[in-house]
């Protein structure tokens, strides 16, 4: 029996229940306002007391007119506020249960899906959602089942609000940790939100996939692309939740093609980037169309670092795929400098790791650019110009094929002790840098092979030079300078900027003015610089005027000037003087090759010689041809040596008085006097102090007199000796190639000795065996070990000599095979198969490819010559060149088919249907297991 008070509960809510069933929309609207500030944060049963035991009834009603009203948004906050407070109130899930029975989650969804939904309904929605996912994994499953995962990621990617986008993300990670049916529907959920355009959205899917990742343990292959365009971001919190995943996916399958994608974005695509500038005009339009890119370009090179810095293992892959190739492409990017920047600090990762990669970088890099690179590779960018960036765009470096070649060699280049090596290596590199002796025992490196010693030796020692390249003299420096200042001061040109330099009071202008002229005149005529020069210094004739100007004007300014990253850099240069040194222009060469983009050691020398009266030297093209010329410098001018050579004279030899007039006058004397071809030597004011001068005229005296006494020997008389220089040891300095008389003075210098490739043809043979049940078999010679591809297996093959018949080169093919084998061989059938071709470092080799059955001979084993089956060659230590050629025997094998067999049974049938036979009774060789295979070349190396 109920009591009195209960009785009046019931009738309370039969009058609610009926008034919210005759009551119209505002009616309704009031009593969910009402029901939702008494009742919300109430516990189940409290709200049972409230509503006399049936607080279901309502729960019911409110279902129903959500279910028929959703569509319409009527009250739709308030009804989802108001099922809020049932479901908040569940104890045991009774009015979830209740809710859900009534197709709940699916009204939730639709309310999601739907384009029209306020953003703070679908947020409501959300949370009735998370509170569904929240109650076990059977209500998750049920989300899933309903399509939840993808209304739930079309809302994370579509919705404007941020509290919005978090909860979708909350509520989809706490759905992957329901049933694996549905993890995996969830992480494809993910990974097809990736190319969303919301940055928003993007990193919160990016830190999700991160979690699902980590339940689901498997990657998906179609996880790689989107994830790598997502580096595209201008927006750091995504690139950094992008680089974090990319990361912790190294563990997982998809790495190879993760790393492959990562070095293949160091290299933009160029119609991509080319499109851009062929559609539009305006320099920053073409620069905000193509940055996607090269921010890309800069985050991949951030990612390879992080990863190779972190595994060994992950290093070597990378080298394998040629990243540093692609690094150092990177770093010529002078329209983007984080890509220059980031590509530096990444390659500078695998320099100091691997010698063998320090020592093509050195290479490729030149080395003024590397030293720039060694000191600091994180500012490297600001120093480099139009031309070592053009070297580096176009570098052809091979880390993977050096790798190869070298595997033979002494171990493996990437032996685990690297690592050890990498801060004991800087430590000793930096020393090597500053000249001092280095001990590897005393910096407690871990021993280098002979090699890698050697190659820390190289570095440039003067004791090796003689003193004869240098001035030593104080009498012939002083003649030598007033020589050339005096011939200077009669014949020298008026130009704006010496002007300036000679009468501009304010050392902030002067120095401004000379920087200008100096970065105009790089690689640019003196004569069409001029007019630039002018009008720029009207326009700005101060720092702080260059400072306020746009880019755009800078760049209209420089128009047909050419390199336009030196206009951008003085514009950057200009603006980084004003707000970091407070308008004073850099006082010393090294502040000024330290602080101004674009200054290098040349302009820093020429500015500071010249503005600021500091004796310093400066080499530019036209002083390295005067003195090496004057000082019979004829190794290649690029080398380290003669480098640092030149530029130690040029200190010795810089006017204390008049360094700016003097440096200027050594690089007129080399554009007027001292030119690349037919130099005026006999106007030189300085041709009593050049060892070429002197060289070609002691070499025409002597020619002089032996005509003479040919013609009358009467005449005697003596010649001075030629002076040259004399060392203990091989001179880094002297002609590396002989003395040309045709040339004169014009040997020197030499520029570096492009390497053509050599062009080989060798005639190689397929020396095929087969033994009945057993697969077939090819003959193998290891190479010398010494040379190109050391200790490796090869083909037998003989070298092309020019002309040669080709009777006689597969005569002198079988003699090689019969030697091998043991035996004469002269008149066996060699079958062409066809061409391959092999490019080398240094060699552009083409096989010319013969096959052979192997002849009824019993031949003798030696260790140098082995049988091997195709399976085993696969594996074995044998070069590129030879995979090439199997692959191509076998292709014209399996293309001839049975055909071929057809022909060659009726062409010598007798002949062939003996030769299993024969080669089964053979006492030759037998083939080894691959273990036993490779014993030889593992003790090798
Ligand atoms: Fe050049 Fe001839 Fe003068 Fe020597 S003498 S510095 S080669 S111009
Ligand atoms: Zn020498």
């Amino acid at each position: 029996m109920s009591t009195s008070k209960e009785q009046a509960a019931i009738s309370q809510v039969m009058a609610f229940l009926r008034e919210w069933d005759q009551g119209n929309k505002m009616v309704r609207s009031r009593m969910l306002q009402e029901f939702v500030k008494q009742h919300q944060g109430k516990t189940c049963p409290a709200l049972e007391l409230e509503f006399a035991q049936v607080a279901s009834l309502f729960l019911a009603r409110l279902t129903a007119w959500l279910r028929l009203t959703y569509m319409f948004g009527t009250c739709l906050g308030l009804q989802l506020k108001a099922v809020g407070v049932f479901l908040s109130a569940s104890s045991n899930h009774r009015y979830l249960i209740e809710f859900l029975e009534v197709g709940g989650v699916l009204t939730l969804l639709e309310i999601l899906g739907q384009n029209q939904t306020k953003e703070e309904d679908k947020a409501e929605a959300l949370h009735l959602l998370q509170i569904v996912s929240n109650a076990g994994r059977k209500y998750k499953e049920l989300v899933c089942e309903s399509y939840g995962v993808r209304a739930i990621a079309e809302c994370l990617a579509t919705s404007q609000i941020e509290s919005t986008q978090e909860t979708a993300q909350l509520l989809l990670e706490s759905l992957a940790h329901g049933n694996p049916k549905y993890q995996n529907q969830v992480y494809k959920g993910l990974i097809a939100l990736l190319p969303c355009t919301s940055p928003k959205t993007q990193q919160l899917v990016l830190q999700t996939l991160r979690v699902v990742q980590d339940i689901v343990k498997v990657a998906y292959p179609s996880i790689v692309e989107p994830l790598l365009n997502s580096l595209k971001s201008l927006h750091l919190e995504v690139q950094h939740e992008a680089l974090e995943l990319i990361t912790e996916l190294r563990h997982y399958e998809v790495r190879p093609a993760l790393l492959k994608g990562l070095v293949a974005l160091l290299k933009p695509v160029k119609e991509r980037v080319q499109k851009y500038k062929i559609l539009e005009d305006s320099e920053m339009t073409k620069m905000t169309e193509s940055l996607p890119l090269f921010v890309q370009q800069a985050a991949a090179a951030k990612a390879i670092r992080m990863l190779a810095q972190g595994s060994e293992e992950l290093s070597t892959e990378l080298l394998h795929l040629r990243v540093v190739h692609h690094l150092l492409y990177a770093m010529g990017n002078q329209s983007h400098a984080d890509a220059q920047r980031q590509a530096s600090l990444a390659l500078e990762h695998f320099v100091q790791t691997y010698p063998l990669v320090e020592e093509h970088v050195r290479r490729a890099m030149g080395q003024t650019l590397f030293q720039l690179f060694m000191l600091n590779a994180e500012i490297l960018y600001m120093k480099m110009d139009e031309i070592q960036a053009d070297i580096l765009h176009s570098n052809k470096v091979n880390i993977a094929e050096a790798l190869e070649n070298q595997k033979s060699d002494t171990a493996k280049v990437c032996e685990p002790s690297c690592f050890l090596r990498f801060y004991k290596m800087s430590k000793l590199r930096s020393a090597v840098q500053k000249g001092k002796k280095v001990s590897l025992e005393n910096t407690g490196t871990v021993k280098r092979s002979k090699r890698q010693v050697s190659a820390v030796k190289e570095e440039p020692i003067e004791a090796e030079s003689s003193s004869y390249h240098y001035f030593q003299n104080p009498e012939d420096i002083g003649s030598f300078r007033s020589n050339l200042l005096s011939w200077y001061d009669q014949t020298k040109r008026e130009l704006p900027w010496r002007t300036v330099a000679m009468t501009e009071k304010d050392i902030n202008v002067r120095t401004y003015a000379v920087w200008v002229s100096e970065i105009m005149l790089q690689q640019t005529q003196v004569a069409t610089v001029i007019d630039y020069y002018n009008k720029w210094m009207k326009k700005w004739p101060t720092v702080e005027k260059l400072a306020e100007a746009t880019l755009e004007e800078v760049n209209q300014m420089w128009a047909g000037l050419g390199y336009y990253s030196r206009g951008r850099r003085l514009h950057e240069g200009a603006q980084k003087v004003v707000s970091e040194l407070g308008g004073e222009m850099p006082r010393t060469p090294e502040q000024l090759l330290k602080q101004l983009p674009g200054v290098g050691r040349y302009t820093a020398g020429a500015i500071s010689s010249i503005a600021l009266g500091q004796v310093a030297g400066a080499v530019d093209g036209n002083v390295i041809r005067v003195l090496c010329r004057a000082r019979a410098i004829g190794a290649d001018s690029t080398s380290p040596a003669v480098t640092e050579a030149l530029w130690k004279i040029a200190e010795t030899l810089v006017d204390p008085q008049r360094p700016g007039d003097f440096n200027q006058s050594m690089m007129e004397l080399g554009a007027r006097v001292c030119t690349p071809k037919n130099p005026l030597c006999n106007q030189c004011p300085v041709k009593t102090h050049c060892h070429a001068f002197k060289k070609v005229s002691v070499k025409q005296q002597k020619e002089c007199k032996t005509l003479q006494s040919k013609l009358n020997p009467a005449v005697n008389g003596s010649t001075p000796d030629i002076e040259s220089c004399v060392t203990t040891g091989p001179c880094q300095l002297c002609l590396s190639e002989p003395w040309d008389s045709q040339l004169g003075v014009q040997n020197y210098p030499r520029k570096p000795s492009k390497k053509a490739a050599r062009v080989e043809r060798t005639l190689v043979c397929v020396l095929e065996r087969e033994k009945v049940g057993e697969e077939k078999e090819y003959l193998l010679s290891q190479r010398p070990s010494k040379g190109l591809l050391a200790g490796m297996w090869e083909l037998p093959g003989v070298l092309e000599e020019e002309g040669s018949s080709e009777m006689k080169l597969k005569k002198s093919l079988c003699a090689e095979v019969g030697k091998l084998l043991g035996v004469l061989l002269d008149k066996e059938p060699l079958e062409f198969v066809g061409e391959v071709v092999h490019i080398f470092s240094h060699i552009h080799q083409t096989y010319v490819v013969y096959s052979m059955v192997c002849p009824d001979h019993k031949n003798r084993e030696k260790s140098t010559v082995r049988w091997i089956t195709t399976s085993a060659l696969q594996e074995a230590a044998v070069s590129t060149g030879v995979k090439k050629i199997m692959k191509l025997y076998e292709s014209k094998k399996n293309l001839k088919g049975d055909n071929t067999k057809d022909k060659k049974r009726k062409g010598s049938a007798s002949k062939d249907e003996k030769k299993p036979k024969k080669v089964k009774e053979s006492g030759g060789g037998k083939q080894l297991s691959l273990t036993k295979f490779f014993s030889p070349s593992k003790t090798n190396q």
